[in-house]
Parts: structure tokens; C-alpha cells; sequence
């Protein structure tokens, strides 16, 4: 039936292939080289059958390939010999339904060149509609609420395409063709601002922006709240209505040209920005005095390039306007809540912050906030994974049973397995807010249903008083309960697929540890399963225990004592700006051993270090003080401050007083700041050869959310590598508290294994 040197071949392709224009490719591709047969979206992927020519079938399997969308990932194609058909032409066929639960949930993408080209266009039916979108871009996991990813399992149910729009969702060659949120102006969703509709709503927000006030805009994952970044009345306005006095906003500029005008952007940093994830990035800003209402005391702003049709209609506009400037994008959420989706919420909660609101008739259906995250080493680090992350698979080195990772306390995230896929949740939030805890019930009953993911086993957080620990002890099912540290590590591990021994760098501000003290200067040997903890930093007092993290002058007097005794004193002119009251009365409660835990954190000793450099006396956000301290630091210091290490009962004690002492000596903050920096990467060089030098482990995992300091990051991953070491650090996941669900589900996973 076949004429001669006909062949027909069944293609299997899986990996990132649905929601992306991959069967249109191939549609394309088929036709390019004469090819009849079919191709269709299966549980596993794409289906392709494919009947030609052989030579030509062998150029269309290669070009698959080559010449795939750049948005897919293959990763595994496998050829099968078919038998031969009789089919005439090449079709897209309907999708195989069944078992539809392993398919990836396809990610919020930026709008495309040609969408934002179109939106631009006065000749084109979609000029300045802010809802355009391709297969290439749009809204996708925000607005889905089951699988598989259909229309009419979106938020765009309720808007029926017109003809127009209907012609191109069919047409194979059409770049919108299965594009499930397609949508214009006449069939689709629309914006507004009070009575105001369409572009009068949109000329009317650019117009509020210009004169100073603050707006909340409706985006794909939330709302914002937007103003003029270089306006500095404005951003103060909106610093004390959300009484935020120093930690730094994101901006999001109109296009990468701006951007560059501000910050220094390099090549990695140009792709991540770019990227159709568009995150928000840490660059560095051109000149300190940039802005500093935006961020003050730092040297880098989180900065965002429009990613969708409404931002960048909005900057259109602005610039007819006469406005160039970038515009200050933050989460529009009450203090430490999730971020508002809906106009109810955003008049329930933020009314008292703006009387202004761009909104539309998209109903977001899963909250995300942006992603956040910066370039070291040439690879992208996220301290925030959230929108264009969320649900996109982490890969485990194998497969497993399906566990849940409740996470952590602060920037809360959890983290579901299937297989051999991690799915981490978006940013959650702090989770001693009530709304908090209702949001991540939502969050995780809609993420179970999306996955079809039972999980097995559940891993919770060693502290008992986690918000998390006891929603965990609520839930059904086997626990196991993971310390914070070991948990930071294990996510790193995770991600690297890493099965053998690590020596664990856990570097963070508070974590609860088996001894009844605050860990966070620890190191650990670590498997998965099981970790052992082999040095920490000296354990001090931490005066008033929460309130020294605050007040970190006390963490000051606190290492200044264990440095110096009651020789502290002839330094008390440190404390000028502190109540000598409550000075001495801290004084007190440090010898009586009143209200001060024991802490071995690394991140109160930035905090003291801080202090004791004259950066400042209180903080008004987590990090803040490790941030200004990193912010003077502009080269890496050969020089650094004497320590000592020694042993005690079996473990090794890292004592930094000899270096508090030569700090108070020091004239030069900068100075302080990079030789500071250059000490404790010494002295987890130092430890880790003791340490390696006894279990021959060679493998460094650094996690924490000291880590999150890219001076501090790049420095220690030269020197260790320098040392012969290999170094792994977080790069899927925050090496935050953001990060420590995904060590928590390999934690149980691992425990299951080995207990069979
Ligand atoms: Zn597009
Ligand atoms: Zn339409
Ligand atoms: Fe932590």
C-alpha cells in the first residue's frame, strides 16, 4: 500500500510541550516536508504520527528538534516504526483526556514582541486592548482552576469569543491558535476605574501616576500599588500609609533601555529580566544617590521591565504624557498578608492607602506575587519563587512517593511531589497572620486538585510553635518533623539531585534547634535522611530574645560583652543613640540571664556587626541590617579579622570575639563591611577543611538566609571552590525560609525510603 521509500513513524514527545504552540510547530513542520499523519496532546506529552517520504520524515523528526518554540523543553523524543495508515493530510487531533493528571501546568508568561508590537499598532484590531495574548504569552496558571489547561476550566469562561477571535483559536497556522485566554476588545475582558471604561480608565490611572498620587492596579497574580518612583513626596506618601519606613519597593521600568539608564545591567542579568518570566531583578543602581526613597541605604533595586499588554499601554500612555520615569510596583497586601486579587479586598484593606483604582473583569484564581531574584556566578538565584515559577517542576533525582513540605513560619511557601517532580506553592506570606492560614488552605487544597497529588507523608517545621506545626498535626496522614537547618540543606540537595554525603553551611536569623536555643550559624553533615550537626557559631545571649532582633544594638552590647566583659563600658559612646536606661537594663538581663536564649545565628551577628560599624541602631525589616551592611561592600578584601575556633564536647565552636574586638578599633565602615564579609567566609573555609578532613566529604552546601547576600555568596563559593570543594547553592529555590519546604518533602521522602 506504501509506495516506495514511504515510511510512517509514531513520535513520543515529553517535557514542556502543551500551552506553548507546539502543535501548531508541528503542524507547520509537517507541511514543510510533505508529511501526512496527525499530532495530538497526550498525558505524556505529544503524540505525533508521522507518514512521508523516509527522507523527509528523517528532516522532520531531526528539525522537531532543532527548530522546536523556544518556550518547550523536550526532554526525552522517542521514535517508534509504525504501521502505515491511510491519511491523506496532516491534522492537529482533539487531546487524549485520560489520565491527565502528569501534565505540566503551564506558567504566566510576559507578553511576546509580537503581541506588544500589535498593542502598539494603530492599524491593528488589538491597539491598546490590555488583554492581548499568544500561545507565545499571557496569563496561564493564574487564571486556571483545573486541568487540563482548557478555557473552559479558566476565568476566561465567561467571555465567549467573538468570530474574530473564534477564527483564530482554530486556525492551526494562526499564532493564537488554542491560545485559551484569546481575547480583543469586543469579546474580551476590560478595565476600569470608576465610572471610567477601556482607555479612558487606563489615560486617567497614567494621569494620577504623573501627579504624584498612588494607584492600585490590577495585574496576572494581584494587585500593585504604582506611583511615581522618583517622585519623593509620593513614595513617602505611600512609606507612611503603609508604615514601611525603609524596606525597598520594586520598580518596574517600560523597557530594558530605561532600565540601563539606572542600573548596571549585565548579560545574565539582561536574559533573566527579559526572560518570559519576567521576575524582578537586583541590579545594581548606577549612581547611590539614585532614588534612595525607593531603597534606602542599598546599592541594588528590584527592578521589573513591563510584562503585560496593561503595563506596557500604561507606560504608552505615560510617555505621551510627557513621563519617562519608572514607577514603583509593590504588592498591595495589609502588612505581611497575602496580596489582594480582588476590588473588595483592596477597598476593605487599602483604602486608607489609595482612593484610586485600575481594575478588570479577569478574575485571577490563583494569587502569585512577582518572583524575585538576582544573578551570581552567571546563574539566576530566586529569593522569591512565584509568578512564571509557580507550578513549574523542580526535577528530583528520582521517583518517590507523594509527600507535602508544610515550610516555614516566614516567607512561607509549601511544596507538593509527584513522582519525581517537587511542585512549591507561590509566596505565601508570614504565617502568624490569620488570613495567612486561610490562604494557605486555599492555596493548598486548589494546588492538590490541579496536581491530583495525594500526598502520603507530611514533614512540618521541629519548632512546636509554627503556625504550620500544628495546621500539620490537624492533617491526616503519617508527620515527620524536620529541623529548620537541616531542612535548608536538604532543599539544596533537592535541587541539585544530589544522593551522597553534603557538608551543610545553614546560615540564617532564627531557626528552632533540638538544645532548646535559636540556631543559625550551623554546620552540618548531611544525607537526606538523616544530618548531624558539627560546628556552629559561638552561642550568645540574644537580649529580649524577639526585640534583639529588632533592637540590634542589643545584639551589639550582647557580642561586645562576650568579646570584652565589663571592659564593654569604655565603649558605651557606641550606644549614643540608645536609652542609657534601657542600656544598662539590658546590661543587667544579660548577666542575670533573664530573657536571653541562647543564639548561634549568623544573622544577629550581621546584625551586631552592623551595629557596631554605626550603620544603625533598630531595624524596620527582616534583613535590613545585613542588606546596608552588604551595600558598602564593593571589593573583596584579602584582609580579614581574627577568630578562633575550638572544640567542645565533640563540636567545633567558632568564637569571633577577637574579631569584635579589632572592629571597634576600625575608623572605616566600608572597610568593617568587606573585611567582615572576607572573616566569615574564612571561618566557614576553616571549618568545613576540619570538618572534610574527618569525613572526606568534599561535597558544600550553602543555604540560609544569609545566603541571600550576593557579596557574601560569590565570595564563598570562590574561596571553597578555590579549596578544591565542591560547592552547591540554591538556585530553584529562596535560600530563605522560602526554600526550606522543598528540603522538608525530601526529608520525608528520603525517610520513607530507607525505612522500607
Ligand atoms: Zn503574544
Ligand atoms: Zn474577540
Ligand atoms: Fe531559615
Amino acid at each position: 500500500m506504501l509506495k516506495p521509500a514511504q515510511q510512517a513513524k509514531k513520535i513520543i514527545i515529553s517535557g514542556l510541550v502543551q500551552g506553548i504552540g507546539f502543535r501548531p510547530f508541528i503542524y507547520r513542520l509537517a507541511k514543510e516536508h510533505g508529511i501526512c499523519g496527525w499530532v495530538l496532546n497526550s498525558p505524556k506529552g505529544v503524540e505525533i504520527f508521522a507518514q512521508g517520504r523516509a527522507a523527509n520524515v528523517k528532516i522532520f523528526t531531526s528539525e522537531i528538534k532543532t527548530k522546536a518554540p523556544q518556550k518547550s523543553r523536550i526532554d526525552k523524543l522517542v521514535v517508534l516504526q509504525a504501521r502505515s495508515a491511510d491519511v491523506k493530510k496532516f491534522e492537529i487531533k482533539e487531546s487524549l483526556k485520560r489520565g491527565a493528571k502528569k501534565s505540566i501546568i503551564p506558567t504566566d508568561l510576559a507578553i511576546c514582541p509580537d503581541c506588544a508590537r500589535e498593542i502598539l499598532d494603530k492599524a491593528d484590531r488589538r491597539f491598546l486592548y490590555p488583554f492581548a495574548n499568544c500561545t507565545n504569552c499571557g496569563p496561564r496558571f493564574t487564571i486556571v482552576k483545573k486541568m487540563p489547561y482548557d478555557r473552559a476550566f479558566t476565568t476566561m469562561r465567561e467571555f465567549k469569543m467573538c468570530p474574530d477571535c473564534a477564527q483564530e483559536f482554530t486556525d492551526p497556522l494562526n499564532r493564537r491558535f488554542h491560545a485559551q485566554p484569546n481575547a480583543c476588545d469586543i469579546c474580551g475582558p476590560q478595565v476600569y476605574l470608576g465610572k471610567l471604561r477601556g482607555i479612558r480608565a487606563m489615560e486617567k490611572a497614567a494621569e494620577q501616576i504623573t501627579k504624584g498620587e498612588i494607584i492600585a492596579i490590577k495585574s496576572l497574580g494581584g494587585f500593585h500599588l504604582a506611583c511615581d518612583a522618583l517622585n519623593k513626596k509620593a513614595v513617602e506618601k505611600l512609606r507612611l500609609k503603609k508604615s514601611r519606613p525603609h524596606k525597598p519597593f520594586a520598580i518596574m521600568a517600560e523597557a530594558l533601555s530605561s532600565v540601563k539608564k539606572f542600573c548596571h545591567v549585565s548579560g545574565e542579568e539582561e536574559k533573566f529580566l527579559l526572560s518570559e518570566k519576567a521576575p524582578a531583578v537586583m541590579l545594581k543602581k548606577r549612581s547611590a544617590g539614585f532614588a534612595p526613597q525607593v531603597a534606602p541605604n542599598l546599592s541594588a533595586l528590584a527592578v521589573m521591565v513591563a510584562y503585560t499588554p496593561l503595563h506596557k499601554i500604561l507606560f504608552y500612555l505615560l510617555k505621551k504624557m510627557g513621563f519617562n520615569n519608572p514607577l514603583v510596583m509593590t504588592s498591595a497586601n495589609a502588612k505581611d498578608e497575602p496580596i489582594c486579587i480582588s476590588d473588595g479586598e483592596i477597598r476593605q484593606k487599602l483604602s486608607a492607602v489609595t482612593d484610586c483604582m485600575l481594575s478588570h473583569n479577569r478574575e485571577i484564581h490563583n494569587r502569585c506575587d512577582d518572583s524575585v531574584g538576582f544573578i551570581c556566578d552567571g546563574k539566576p538565584r530566586l529569593t522569591r519563587r512565584a509568578r512564571g515559577f509557580a507550578l513549574e517542576p523542580i526535577k528530583l533525582s528520582h521517583n518517590a512517593i507523594s509527600v507535602l513540605g508544610m515550610g516555614g513560619e516566614l516567607k512561607n511557601t509549601f511544596c507538593l511531589t509527584r513522582q519525581d517532580e517537587a511542585f512549591m506553592s507561590c509566596h505565601i506570606g508570614d504565617m502568624n497572620e490569620r488570613e495567612t492560614e486561610n490562604f494557605y488552605l486555599s492555596a493548598l487544597s486548589k494546588m492538590k486538585k490541579l496536581l491530583g497529588a495525594r500526598p502520603a507523608v507530611i514533614a512540618h517545621d521541629l519548632h512546636p510553635d509554627y503556625a504550620t506545626t500544628k495546621l500539620a498535626a490537624k492533617m491526616p496522614g503519617k508527620k515527620i518533623a524536620v529541623q529548620h537547618h537541616a531542612a535548608h540543606i536538604f532543599s539544596v540537595m533537592a535541587e541539585h539531585k544530589i544522593n551522597s554525603p553534603v557538608i551543610g553551611v545553614a546560615w540564617d536569623g532564627t531557626g528552632y534547634g533540638p538544645d532548646g536555643s535559636i540556631w543559625g550559624g550551623e554546620f552540618m553533615v548531611a544525607d537526606g535522611k538523616n544530618w548531624r550537626r558539627m560546628a556552629s557559631l559561638k552561642p550568645v545571649a540574644l537580649p529580649g530574645a524577639d526585640a534583639g532582633a529588632i533592637e540590634i544594638w542589643r545584639m551589639g552590647l550582647s557580642w561586645l560583652k562576650t568579646a570584652l566583659g565589663e571592659n564593654w563600658r569604655k565603649h558605651i559612646s557606641l550606644f549614643a543613640e540608645v536609652d542609657r536606661k534601657k542600656l544598662l537594663s539590658v546590661d543587667k538581663m544579660i548577666d542575670a540571664k533573664i530573657n536571653c536564649p541562647l543564639t548561634s545565628s549568623m544573622g544577629r551577628l550581621f546584625d551586631a556587626v552592623s551595629f557596631l560599624a554605626g550603620l544603625r541602631s533598630e531595624i524596620t525589616y527582616e534583613g535590613q541590617a545585613a542588606m546596608e551592611l552588604e551595600a558598602l561592600c564593593e571589593n573583596h578584601s584579602a584582609k580579614f579579622y581574627s577568630f578562633e575556633i575550638h572544640k567542645k564536647n565533640g563540636l567545633l565552636i567558632i568564637d569571633p570575639s577577637p574579631m569584635i574586638k579589632e572592629v571597634i578599633k576600625e575608623k572605616n565602615a566600608k572597610i568593617i563591611a568587606e573585611k567582615f564579609h572576607a572573616t566569615v567566609v574564612e571561618m566557614a573555609a576553616k571549618t568545613i577543611e576540619e570538618i572534610s578532613r574527618k569525613t572526606k566529604i568534599n561535597k558544600i552546601a550553602l543555604s540560609g538566609g544569609v545566603f541571600q547576600n550576593k557579596f557574601l555568596l560569590e565570595l564563598a563559593e570562590k574561596k571553597l571552590s578555590q579549596k578544591g570543594f565542591k560547592v552547591y547553592a540554591n538556585v530553584l529555590v529562596p535560600a530563605n525560609d522560602g526554600g526550606i519546604a522543598l528540603g522538608q518533602a525530601w526529608a520525608a521522602i528520603k525517610n520513607m525510603e530507607n525505612a522500607r
